[in-house]
């Protein structure tokens, strides 16, 4: 038997995303394309992409195609709404809804579908959190944690929703919440408080994006970081995630369950 082939429709077809996206699925036998959705006419040729599939202007109902979203927060509660309706699982990586809408979206998609939204979808970066969360629950609030991450200076946001996911991933694991993140300490700011985590951002040049966490305490300190050379890591995270969602029943899934961790 041929192997199964993920059939996806790429909202933000013409998005740096969905370009890369789109190119990776085209040259991947295990992906076929049926549509790029995007605000501009064309084809999917004029934008590089070798695929004869057509460019659309509204998400079409195509039942056993996957539907990867990154496009723009303002439109993606519609796109979950357009796939829960029609039964297409969805990999969503658009940044920018508020954590509790976003909670309540997914909330209501995932008796309908198999729905997936992550930060970051680049499979060493969820290797990452899981050992970072691994290595505080270990250590305990005896060791320090600071997270630092870098990128280039056009970012306009800090820090980025990858550092978040860092810290998130430790508070999880601890019993920390978000109130417990120190940002960018200045001027008196008395001691370090036990279990308060630092968080700091650097903007410079065309770094793609370093995300470092640091662990210090009892005489040690235990360095955990991840570089970007590319932003083809998200894109096959997100094509990763589309042949998983493929394959299971409606509910709610992390890449945490994508890469069995
Ligand atoms: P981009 O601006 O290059 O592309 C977005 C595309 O969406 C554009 O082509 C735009 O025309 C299209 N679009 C906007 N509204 C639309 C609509 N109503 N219908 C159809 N298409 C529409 O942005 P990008 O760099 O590709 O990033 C897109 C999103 O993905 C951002 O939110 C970004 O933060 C996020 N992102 C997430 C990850 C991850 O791993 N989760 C990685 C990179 C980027």
């Amino acid at each position: 038997m041929p192997p199964m082939t993920t059939a996806i429709i790429m909202h933000g077809a013409a998005g740096r995303m969905g370009q890369r996206i789109l190119s990776l699925a085209a040259d991947n036998n295990d992906f076929s394309i049926s549509a790029g959705v995007d605000l501009k006419p064309g084809t999917l040729r004029a934008l590089g992409v070798p695929s004869d599939a057509p460019l659309v202007q509204a998400l079409p109902a195509k039942a056993g195609s996957v539907v990867i979203d990154f496009s723009h927060a303002t439109v993606t509660p519609g796109v979950i709404a357009h796939c829960a309706e029609h039964g297409m699982p969805l990999v969503i990586g658009t940044t920018g809804v508020s954590p509790d809408e976003q909670a309540a979206l997914i909330e209501q998609a995932a008796s309908a579908i198999p729905i997936i939204w992550a930060p970051n979808m680049a499979i060493g970066v969820n290797v990452v959190f899981e050992i970072a969360a691994r290595i505080a629950k270990t250590l305990g609030l005896d060791y320090d944690i600071e997270i630092v991450e870098a990128h280039h200076h056009h970012k306009v946001d800090a820090p980025s929703g990858t550092a978040y996911g860092m810290s998130d991933a430790i508070c999880e694991a601890t019993g920390r919440t978000r109130s417990d993140l120190v940002h960018g300490r200045e001027g008196h700011t008395g001691a370090r408080t036990r279990g308060e985590i630092g968080m700091h951002a650097l903007r410079m040049g065309d770094v793609v994006g370093d995300h470092t966490a640091y662990f210090v305490g009892g005489g040690e300190r235990i360095t955990l970081g991840h570089m970007a050379h590319t932003r083809d890591i998200f894109a096959n995270g997100a094509l990763r995630a589309a042949a998983y969602l493929a394959t299971q029943q409606p509910g709610r899934y992390t890449m945490k369950d994508v890469l069995g961790l």
